[in-house]
C-alpha cells in the first residue's frame, strides 16, 4: 500500500502536501504534460484559492495528504480541471483514486455537518478524533458511512442480473441496496432481493467489501443461492431482471467495482 491513513499530521501543513480539493463532488486536478496529477498545497496557495477546510488524512509515499473543501463556484484556473471521481479511473493510479475517494467522503461529511443537527450552532473539529463537536450542546458527529449490501444470486449456473432505473448506462448488474436500521447484513440481503425481484435466497456467504465514495457507502458483498420464487420486477427501482449464463452476459459494470468482482467470480466458477 502506498497510502497510509492517519489522523494527526506529522508537522504543520507542508507546501508539498497533496491537496485533494473538492467542490460539489468534483476534485481539482492538475494537468501536467498531458497527464493528470494531484495538486500540492503550494499550488492552491499560488492560485489564491481560499480553502474553507483543510484536513490531514494520511500519507502517500511519505507525502502528507489533505482533504480540502474549496469555496463555492471557484474558477477553473489554466492548467487545472474539475473532475468527478469516476472520471479519474484509468487516468491516475487507481490507489490514488481511492485515496481521493476517502478525501471526497470527508469533505462531503464536513460540508453537511457544519452546523449542529440538534441545536443549529456552528460545529468545530474535535481535537482528539475525526469528529465534529457542537460547542453549544456537546453533540458529536463522526463521519457517516452508509452500509449497503450487494449480492450475486446463482440458480443452476445462471446469475441474477438486473437493470436498475437509476443506472446511467444500459448495463445489468447484481442487486444492491442500503442496509436499514436494525437489520443484520444477511437480513438486508434477503429483503432487498425479495423486494426488488420477488425471489427468496439461501446459503448467504460473505464475499468481500469495498468503500464506495458516491458519496459515503460501504458495499458489503455476498453470494447466495436461489431458494424459491419467480422473477417479479419491482418496476420503480428495477426496469428489467433475468437469469444469465456465463457465456451470454449482457453489458456489465466496469472492473473498478465489487459488483464486477462478483460477476467475474460467477464467470470463473462456471468455466
Ligand atoms: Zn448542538
Amino acid at each position: 500500500m502506498r497510502f497510509v491513513p492517519g489522523f494527526r499530521a506529522p508537522a504543520a501543513a507542508a507546501p508539498d502536501a497533496l491537496c485533494f480539493g473538492f467542490h460539489a463532488g468534483k476534485m481539482l486536478v492538475k494537468e501536467q504534460d498531458g497527464r493528470l496529477a494531484i495538486p500540492a498545497l503550494a499550488d492552491l496557495h499560488a492560485l489564491g484559492l481560499p480553502a474553507a477546510w483543510v484536513h490531514y488524512f494520511g500519507q502517500w509515499d511519505g507525502r502528507p495528504c489533505c482533504a480540502v473543501c474549496l469555496p463555492p463556484e471557484p474558477p477553473e484556473p489554466a492548467g487545472f480541471a474539475w473532475r468527478g471521481l469516476r472520471g479519474l479511473f484509468g487516468l491516475i493510479a487507481e490507489e490514488l483514486v481511492w485515496a481521493a475517494g476517502r478525501a471526497g467522503q470527508l469533505v462531503h461529511w464536513h460540508c453537511n455537518h457544519r452546523f449542529c443537527g440538534a441545536c443549529g450552532a456552528p460545529t468545530a473539529d474535535h481535537p482528539e478524533e475525526r469528529a465534529k463537536v457542537c460547542p453549544g450542546c456537546g453533540l458529536i458527529n463522526h463521519p457517516r458511512v452508509s452500509p449497503a449490501v450487494i449480492v450475486a444470486v446463482v440458480r443452476e449456473k445462471r446469475l441474477l442480473l438486473a437493470h436498475a432505473a437509476r443506472f446511467p448506462a444500459a448495463f445489468y448488474s447484481v442487486l444492491a441496496g442500503f442496509v436499514e436500521p436494525g437489520e443484520s447484513l444477511e437480513e438486508s440481503v434477503r429483503r432487498e432481493v425479495l423486494e426488488e425481484v420477488g425471489i427468496r435466497v439461501e446459503h448467504i456467504r460473505y464475499f468481500g467489501s469495498q468503500p464506495w465514495p458516491f458519496p459515503d457507502s460501504l458495499m458489503v458483498a455476498f453470494t447466495a443461492d436461489y431458494a424459491e420464487g419467480e422473477i417479479r420486477v419491482d418496476s420503480k427501482e428495477i426496469a428489467d431482471a433475468g437469469w444469465f449464463a456465463a457465456d451470454a452476459l449482457p453489458q456489465i459494470p466496469p472492473p473498478i467495482s465489487i459488483a464486477r468482482r462478483l460477476i467475474d467470480w460467477f464467470v470463473c466458477g462456471s468455466a
